[in-house]
């Protein structure tokens, strides 16, 4: 049995930044991490030939948003910025103005919204019939494919905050990938004293108030005064028999009932690396009427139907991005599936043949969150009843079991590195009082 002050389990960005301010502060901090690898949801490839620092999980820094950039400035780590042209393409057409024109029409109807209800029944209600029929489609496309979402669960209040107050402000990109910012603070945890175990899964975690013991797969036991439980959400949502899921004893009905009120999305996220950024080329000019060399996303109604370059920068990656329910229902595709789904969407917009684009692939990759079990979707959206859950997850349980992970930020960057940084911070304050 190894003993400590405080268990963390999981070395996301939350767990890590938890570590780093307990450890610093002296306490005998130990990290569970299932995977063989920190960061979660945060994973840049270091490859030397190609997908140089690609990010499969966290790619973009949302905004001016001041824990992530002041912790990458305590780092030494630059940033720069991720800016490029939208587009989108429908029937043929490549154009660059909004998505769709009757955007104000729905946070205007949704501001007179009384009572909170899914965004699905506020559609139904507000703008039914044939007449609205692309109106509804546009939005259940955007709540799945930004907030990966599930329509029928998302809370109209939440989306009308996140809409109204949409930063239009700078998006950055971490120069290396944000696994450099990981590496430094699994850094700074070990010279603080922390330690990290990878390869350890967690499965039972055995508590009385002061005193928690903590059950890995292998059978070894940890035992500290308290636990800070730094996983997913789907995690936590996950049926008890399925690889990575937790058992309390004793059990904790009321936090298991919050967990499940709350809303978890779904992601696939597909990089593809070609000999070149064809979309740069004559071809595609003629094709689209215009350049195309500083598009920053396309946005469309393929079956993977977002895809991004990475400009200001003229690499040949596109990557691709299958949000929400649709996300969902592919789980279980294998790779090769979602890569041919990928090429057929590209060569759909860009009349380059699937045969012709395989030809011009170098390498790609597949980053099934939602069918991985140590992470089992995207990450949080609000439900009608999150905001009640939350205000009961961030409470500790007997000051001995405490939580944290984007899942529990309060503010307006929800879903983001910068939400698990957040919450991190305020749990490892709330530990040390
Ligand atoms: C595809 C994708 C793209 C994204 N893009 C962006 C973006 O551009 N910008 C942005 O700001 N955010 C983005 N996000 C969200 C961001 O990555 C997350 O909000 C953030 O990284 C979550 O950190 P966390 O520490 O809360 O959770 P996680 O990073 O998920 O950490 C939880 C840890 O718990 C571990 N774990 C799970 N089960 C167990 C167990 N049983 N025992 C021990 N350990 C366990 C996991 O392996 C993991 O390391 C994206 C997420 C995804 C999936």
């Amino acid at each position: 049995m190894q003993s400590s002050h405080i268990l963390i389990i999981g070395a996301g960005a939350t767990g890590l930044i938890a570590a780093h301010i307990l450890s610093k502060a002296g306490k005998k901090v130990t990290v569970l991490e299932a995977r063989n690898r920190c960061g979660g949801r945060i994973h840049t490839l270091n490859y030397e030939l190609f997908f140089k620092n690609a990010e499969l999980g966290a790619e973009f820094v949302h905004g001016d948003l001041p824990v992530t950039l002041n912790l990458l400035r305590e780092a030494g780590i630059s940033y720069h910025s991720a800016s490029g042209e939208m587009w989108h393409y429908k029937d043929g057409k490549f154009g660059q103005e909004g998505e769709f024109k009757d955007w104000d029409k729905v946070v205007s109807k949704l501001g007179e919204l009384k009572a909170d209800i899914s965004i699905k029944d506020f559609l139904d209600k507000e703008f039914p019939g044939d007449e609205h029929k692309e109106l509804r489609a546009a939005v259940i496309r955007f709540v799945s494919g930004y907030d990966t979402a599930d329509p029928a669960r998302a809370s109209s209040f939440a989306l009308r905050e996140e809409w109204q107050n949409e930063d239009e402000g700078a998006q950055h990109r971490v120069e290396g990938g944000y696994g450099v910012m990981v590496k430094y603070l699994e850094d700074e945890c070990k010279h603080a004293g922390a330690e990290i175990y990878l390869n350890s899964i967690v499965r039972e975690i055995q508590w009385q108030p002061g005193k928690v013991k903590v059950v890995i797969d292998d059978g070894t036991k940890f035992e500290a005064s308290q636990v800070l439980i730094a996983l997913p959400l789907g995690v936590l949502q996950a049926d008890k028999s399925e690889t990575g899921a937790i058992t309390f004893a004793p059990e904790i009905e009321e936090q298991n009932n919050a967990v499940r009120s709350m809303g978890f999305g779904s992601i696939i996220k597909v990089l593809l690396e070609f000999d070149e950024p064809f979309w740069e080329d004559k071809e595609t000019e003629k094709l689209a009427g215009t350049s195309l060399k500083n598009m920053g996303f396309i946005l469309s109604e393929e079956a993977i139907p977002t895809w991004w370059t990475q400009t200001p920068q003229h690499t040949p990656v596109l990557t691709g991005w299958l949000g929400g329910l649709p996300a969902f229902e592919k789980r279980d595709a294998s790779p090769e599936e979602i890569l041919q789904l990928s090429l057929q969407s590209i060569s759909n917009i860009f009349k380059r043949s699937v045969d012709k684009l395989k030809a011009k692939l170098v390498a790609y990759d597949v980053a099934n969150w939602t069918a991985d079990p140590f992470t089992r979707g995207s990450y949080a959206y609000d439900t009608i009843e999150a905001a009640t859950s939350r205000k009961l997850l961030n409470e500790p349980i007997d000051n001995t079991i405490f939580f944290s992970g984007e899942y529990l930020y309060e503010g307006p960057a929800m879903g983001t590195v910068e939400a698990a940084l957040t919450s991190g911070i305020g749990v490892a304050e709330k530990m040390l009082n």
